[in-house]
């Protein structure tokens, strides 16, 4: 391996390429690119993928949505446009349109359809942070001519060798791996931040290279964090300097509050979160630490409601807390607030429903102060690996199977495991002297919406273990439902209408 550090007026190399779409032996002449590519338009057909929502625990990434993509991008100006008419395939069936107008600092959003519906408004700091992130990882010759190059090494030899190119943009660092045959770039790849691995490493996969005015463009992406699947995108349709560039780019700022540069870092550091989330909404683009708030809702039992809700259960010699929801700023500001209000009394457990990040982004800072994670057997291995890797101290994993009565609180709880496909290795909370029972995801108590074969999941384990529930509170929804479920108020059709056709 040998490294040295170039300039970037050297970085003029070579490329040979079969195909008749790109001359072998022309030049990338990065200079001219910088200068004279003023605006790119890209159009897309992308597909979305969730590794940390999947059926089981660190297996097959869920399909989340498809999308027709068009970007309009001015780099240098720092300026974008984007648009997703996106099909949506889960959580929740159905179709959403959103597009983003936005400069270096503030934009606008408008959106219908989906699960938030409705908006025309400012957009979040931390989404454009995030889409720029995305557009210079997507699109690697650009990269390579704004971002300063730092150093050039070579790795591997013969048809293996590859050149890695060192670059530094927005106080981040980047590695572009050149193909050796080609003298294009293979990948381009950043660490993140990520809530349950602390750093992660968001890479994007290159092919299909196309000639676009003397510039070479990727027409298929794929990209992935750490192991997942995210993202896959083929391009239909890529323009230099387009003539609607400037009216797709133009947007009244004047009526906008000033952007918060602090949030537009946390979202550019984190893009791969906030983009593949892109379809629930903007449910994850704010570390929700504003609206923390604990609220009982039956005797030492209290609900800190969100867009996903934490239990919390008192004893005389301890508390419990169920699900940590994204993500660990929102547990930060919770851990301050418990131990406010109950200053002599440790988190002795966490209990986590089950493994998806939208309930368990949060648990690190809890799992830091000591407490005792509890889960199902099925994925405890899923998070022994991400503790023995993130944690400086060892950590007590309570593994249940069927059962488990946890005692430290000088107040029962028990634990259930519940078989449902929305998840492998489930389990929900039991109150007993309350006959009160928590649950995620399955059973959202006073929503109208509901999850009709999670929910049947949910009382046929209910009826299975023999638990007798009087009250539900979940990890979505508000306040308390009582038992037997009245499902008349409910719109249950979601899953079984696409399953059955009824
Ligand atoms: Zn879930």
């Amino acid at each position: 391996m040998s490294v040295g550090t170039i300039t970037r007026s050297t970085a003029l190399f070579l490329f040979a390429w079969g195909i008749g779409t790109i001359a072998a032996g022309q030049e990338i002449d990065f200079d001219r690119i910088r200068d004279e590519v003023e605006s790119i338009r890209i159009e897309a057909r992308a597909q979305r993928f969730e590794p940390r929502q999947s059926v089981v625990a660190g297996a097959f990434a869920m399909h989340t949505s498809d999308y027709d993509l068009v970007a309009v991008w001015d780099p240098a100006g720092n300026r974008a446009h984007e648009s997703w008419d996106m099909s949506l395939i889960y959580p929740l069936p159905g179709t959403m349109q959103i597009a983003f107008t936005n400069n270096a600092t503030v934009g606008t959003r408008r959106q219908s359809g989906g699960l938030a519906g409705q908006f025309d408004g400012p957009m979040e700091s931390s989404r454009i942070g995030a889409n720029f992130k995305d557009l210079w990882l997507s699109n690697p010759i650009l990269l390579l001519a704004h971002a300063e190059q730092r150093a050039v090494s070579t790795t591997g030899s013969g048809e293996r060798a590859a050149e890695l190119r060192e670059l530094v943009l927005e106080d981040t660092q980047w590695l572009v791996e050149m193909d050796a045959t080609s003298g294009l770039p293979a990948t381009v790849s950043t660490t993140e931040n990520d809530p349950h691995e602390g750093r992660i490493e968001n890479r994007i996969v290159f092919s299909d290279w196309r000639d676009i005015d003397g510039v070479p463009f990727p027409f298929r992406l794929e990209q992935f964090t750490g192991d997942g699947l995210v993202r896959r995108e083929v391009r239909s349709a890529v323009s230099v300097n387009p003539e609607d560039a400037e009216s797709l780019l133009a947007f009244d700022a004047s009526q906008l509050a000033s952007g918060d540069p602090a949030m537009r870092r946390w979202g550019w550091d984190m893009s791969h979160i906030i983009l593949k989330r892109g379809g629930g909404g903007n449910i994850g683009n704010y570390p929700q630490i504003d609206n923390v708030t604990i609220e009982e809702i039956a005797p030492g039992i209290f609900l800190v409601p969100g867009t996903h809700n934490n239990l919390i259960i008192e004893g005389p010699e301890g508390l419990a807390l169920v699900d940590a929801s994204w993500y660990p700023e929102r547990s930060r500001t919770l851990l301050a607030l418990m131990a406010e209000r109950w200053p002599e009394k440790p988190i002795s457990y966490l209990i986590l429903t089950h493994h998806h990040i939208d309930h368990t982004g949060g648990m690190r800072p809890v799992v830091e102060a000591g407490a005792s994670v509890v889960t199902s057997e099925k994925n405890a291995d899923y998070f022994r690996a991400i503790f023995e890797t993130t944690m400086a101290r060892s950590v007590n994993l309570i593994e249940v199977g069927q059962f488990l009565s946890l005692d430290e609180l000088g107040r029962e709880i028990h634990v259930y495991d519940v078989y449902t496909e929305h998840a492998e290795g489930m389990i929900a909370a039991y109150v007993p002297d309350e006959k009160l029972l928590f649950n995620a995801d399955l059973f959202s108590p006073n929503r109208p919406l509901q999850f009709s074969l999670w929910f049947d999941d949910l009382m046929s384990a209910i009826r299975w273990h023999g638990i007798d529930v009087e009250k539900h509170a979940g990890g979505h929804g508000s306040g308390i439902a009582a038992h037997p479920v009245d499902t008349s108020g409910h719109t249950m059709p979601v899953i079984r209408q696409v399953e059955t056709g009824q």
